[in-house]
């Protein structure tokens, strides 16, 4: 029987890619296995055509249908613990049968789908947690409960209690026992032109080298129509050319209603606007671009970092405003955009912000910089690179019996 391991998604395309780059690369080092990829699938939701990934005949697909919805509405960033919950059962008889006919050696699940982890507890399989976004917000993480711990006199603010000393907590709430982690990546998928339905790539062709700034948020990023038109209203300010992935609130209205009156055609020779979606990694890898405003989603900061893309920060949910920081203040290929406390951002402040980035000597800077990071990427996937050790000594644990009793994390 084959040797085989389970990738287990969280629900949303920027989960699933990057599990599915994930299951390649396993497969570039280790082409003895076979990798079996769930994907849950909620009701009402169009099942993905899987045959686009450009996957070889190792890696299989298999739908995890979801239990019915709970009767709550829940806010979107829940739907997918949501839904991994409610796939329990289903996921554990697949697992059975998977069992039956493959020597399953672990499940590496996305961090997301940490409630699957009872039915692998009961199962006895060894599980690993895949994070799909960038090592400094796993240590926040992996950090914040130690937080009481390194800081003397932490007091605990909860409503309807005393103020709380840190050293009055349980000992378990302080506790750390950090797994081992494994530095694997750059992650990112291979772009894809098919999705290209609007001509994004063919109008960049016709564009100046590294003249156009890309706007684009991420599969869930959506914006107010202020928003939108502050937006516009700096873009046009900023004189710089661009391409921008509109995607609002409402979604029946057209560009012409959301965008401030005769935008599009002022802009008609310097810009290219397309709603809802385009092929982002594709469009970051093509010449003529040369910043990209980004909500920071991680999936989208990689593909910026492997094209050597820089960036202006505008994050809008999850961990972005962390990835911002990162982004700004450490690895330094981002500008930040300044917000008001709701988030807004004005139109001088967008205006600016892409102008500094396209034409400033502090954007050349910025544009090195990213430049050199690309290839500390490339380095990091080659052949000795870190990732590559990272990934080989994964697989080896996985051929060998036993292997979580075996191995320890400093080792
Ligand atoms: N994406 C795309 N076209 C769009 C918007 C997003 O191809 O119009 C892709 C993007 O290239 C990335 C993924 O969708 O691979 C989004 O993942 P990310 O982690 O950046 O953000 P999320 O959607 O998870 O917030």
């Amino acid at each position: 029987m084959k040797d085989t391991i389970v990738l287990y998604p969280a629900l949303g395309r920027g989960h699933l890619l990057s599990m599915i780059e994930l299951g390649k690369l396993i497969l570039t080092h280790n082409s003895s296995f076979s990798i079996k990829i769930l994907i849950p699938t909620p009701p009402n939701t169009t099942n993905i055509d899987t045959t686009t990934f450009g996957c070889d005949s190792s890696i299989t697909f298999h739908h995890i249908t979801t239990a019915s919805p709970s009767t709550a509405t829940l806010p979107s960033h829940l739907l997918a613990f949501d839904t991994c919950r409610r796939s329990n059962q289903n996921f554990h008889h697949l697992l059975q049968s998977i069992s039956k006919t493959t020597n399953l050696k672990a499940i590496v699940m996305d961090f997301m789908n940490y409630s699957a982890k009872e039915v692998t507890n009961n199962l006895d399989i060894p599980t690993y947690f895949y994070y799909t976004s960038g090592a400094s917000t796993l240590c926040v993480m992996l950090n914040c409960p130690t937080v009481p711990k390194n800081t003397e006199n932490f007091l605990i603010q909860i409503p309807g209690l005393p103020t709380i000393s840190s050293k009055d907590m349980p000992e378990a709430a302080v506790d750390r026992m950090i797994p081992p982690v494994f530095c694997i990546g750059p992650v990112t998928s291979a772009p894809c032109v098919e999705e290209d339905k609007n001509g994004c790539l063919s109008w960049l062709d016709s564009q100046p080298s590294q003249s156009v700034v890309l706007l684009s948020f991420g599969s869930l990023g959506r914006f107010s129509r202020n928003q939108l038109k502050e937006i516009a209203i700096g873009l046009e300010k900023s004189e710089q050319r661009f391409l921008w992935v509109v995607r609002s609130d409402s979604d029946e209205e057209s560009l012409e209603e959301l965008l401030p009156q005769g935008f599009l055609e002022r802009t008609k020779e310097k810009g290219m606007v397309v709603k809802n979606w385009a092929p982002q990694a594709a469009i970051l890898s093509h010449d003529s671009v040369g910043g990209f405003v980004t909500h920071c989603g991680w999936n989208s900061v990689l593909e910026a970092v492997c094209e050597g893309v820089p960036m202006v920060a505008f994050p809008l949910y999850a961990e972005q405003k962390l990835n911002r920081v990162v982004l700004v203040e450490e690895m330094k290929v981002a500008l930040a955009l300044k917000e008001s406390k709701d988030g807004f951002v004005s139109a001088t402040e967008l205006g600016n912000r892409v102008k500094e980035l396209m034409d400033s000597e502090k954007g050349k800077e910025i544009r090195e910089r990213i430049l050199n990071m690309k290839m500390s990427g490339v380095e990091a996937r080659a052949q000795g690179g870190s990732s590559c050790v990272a990934l080989n000594g994964l697989a080896e644990l996985w051929k060998e019996e036993d292997h979580l009793t075996l191995y320890s994390p400093n080792t």
